[in-house]
């Protein structure tokens, strides 16, 4: 299955491409982890992005899509993907378009002062990129990847006022996706707010429910 997660930064993305990359066997694509791998091998790439990323705005639609149609044509994405945060403009879903074929589009709903407690507890392990939240999911030890034994950083755009100009660019430039793809009959929408198991249950619920129908 070929599948887009869509959704305000802090819905939860991201956790739950991870869990149901593993139980589908298909690759989870990050644009955000493209560029952090990216900030983080000081590439040209990375150089050019990171300020951008810092302050939550969007990387040009030209450079983004770029990155997810090279990473479109790796073996590992011949059947199926999970797109997680791409695409984020309109630009970028036609573009996306014109590459592949896109079976769903799972939409998560998180109320936004959830969204602001679960990104300012978001920790990353900073070797291998691992995610938890210093409430909900604690690592077994305090500032340590329990995968790797890499440290867990905060995210320079999970502070308080990137949160705020990401919202407002999510509102601005992603939300209208939504219709874009409801117009399309794609959209799956999901209660993002559950614990992630409740919410990875109900995730391949539905797309269980997908695969049947096609
Ligand atoms: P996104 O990829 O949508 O930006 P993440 O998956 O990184 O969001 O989740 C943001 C934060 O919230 C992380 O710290 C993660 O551990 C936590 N989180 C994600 N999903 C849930 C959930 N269902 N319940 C509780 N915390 C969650
Ligand atoms: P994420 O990890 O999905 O929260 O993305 C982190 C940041 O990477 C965003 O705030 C943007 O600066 C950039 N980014 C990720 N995906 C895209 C995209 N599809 N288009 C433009 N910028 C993106």
């Amino acid at each position: 299955m070929n599948l887009i997660f869509t959704g305000p930064p802090g819905a939860g993305k991201g956790t739950i491409a991870s869990r149901i990359s593993e139980e589908l066997k298909i690759p989870h694509i990050s644009t955000g982890d493209l560029f952090r791998k990216a900030i983080k091998e000081k590439t040209p790439l990375g150089l050019r992005v990171e300020s951008i990323l810092a302050s939550g705005e969007l990387v040009p639609d030209d450079v983004t899509c770029g990155i997810v149609e090279e990473r479109l044509k790796l073996k590992d994405a011949v059947d199926g993907f999970i797109l997680d945060g791409f695409p984020r403009t309109i630009v970028q879903a036609e573009a996306l378009s014109g590459i592949t074929r896109i079976d769903g589009v799972v939409n998560f709903l998180v109320e936004d002062q959830l969204i602001i407690r679960r990104l300012s507890g978001r920790r990353i392990c900073r070797n291998c990129g691992a995610g938890y939240h210093v409430d909900f999911m604690p690592p077994k030890k305090e500032g340590i990847c329990d995968v790797c034994g890499g440290e867990l950083y905060t995210r320079p755009d999970d502070a308080i006022e990137a949160i705020q100009n990401r919202l407002e660019v999510y509102r601005v430039q992603t939300s209208p996706l939504i219709d874009y793809y409801r117009r399309k009959d794609l959209i799956i929408d999901v209660d993002g707010s559950p614990d992630a198991a409740s919410v990875t249950t109900d995730v391949l619920k539905l797309l269980t429910r997908l695969q049947a129908h096609r």
